[in-house]
């Protein structure tokens, strides 16, 4: 059975991540959803809120599951039994990041590989931070998420669908 984790922090979830966890569940027998709850970054939304939003956007999927994690990423990787850690690539400029911790893992865990897609064209720009700064000036976000993490998000900055600047 090949198993891929691909973490991050997805706060929240976008159409670029969901577009990586539909393409990675095409390539994998099983795709773990890992949430890196981060006590160093403060977060828009809960772990909680997180896994629910990741939950319904992929319910479409079968062989999706959603997760948290704290500590390494080649641990929860481990514990998971899965062998490839999944990554997407936007631009030049998360190629230094990426292959830094690419490297890193495989340090620390060279069972392990780190497998890279590159992003859809139409995402390419997309990021939850771009996402949140749109929502909280009370900007159009349903093209950037799906549905349900849209409404979230505008539940966050209580804002009323099509109340758009
Ligand atoms: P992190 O803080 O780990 O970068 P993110 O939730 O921002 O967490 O991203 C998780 C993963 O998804 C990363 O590999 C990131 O490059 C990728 N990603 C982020 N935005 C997009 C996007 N628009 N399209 C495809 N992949 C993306």
């Amino acid at each position: 059975m090949k198993k891929a984790v691909y973490p991050g922090t997805f706060d929240p979830v976008t159409l670029g991540h969901l577009d990586i966890i539909e393409r990675s569940s095409k390539i994998f027998d099983q795709v773990i959803v890992g949430i890196l709850a981060n006590q160093s970054k403060t977060p828009l939304f809960t772990v909680a809120e997180r896994i629910d939003m990741l939950q319904r956007s992929t319910s479409h999927l079968d062989n999706i599951e959603i997760a948290s994690f704290e500590g390494l990423l080649v641990d929860f990787v481990k514990q998971c039994d899965a062998q490839v850690i999944i990554r997407g690539l936007r631009a030049i400029t998360d190629f230094e990041y990426e292959i830094q911790m690419a490297h890193t893992n495989r340090i620390m865990a060279p069972d392990l590989d780190t497998l890279f897609l590159t992003t859809s064209l139409n995402y390419a720009y997309l990021s939850s931070s771009t996402v949140r700064e749109v929502g909280m000036l009370g900007g159009n976000i349903d093209i950037f998420l799906p549905p349900y993490a849209a409404d979230k998000v505008r539940e966050k900055y209580k804002i009323a669908k099509g109340e758009y600047l």
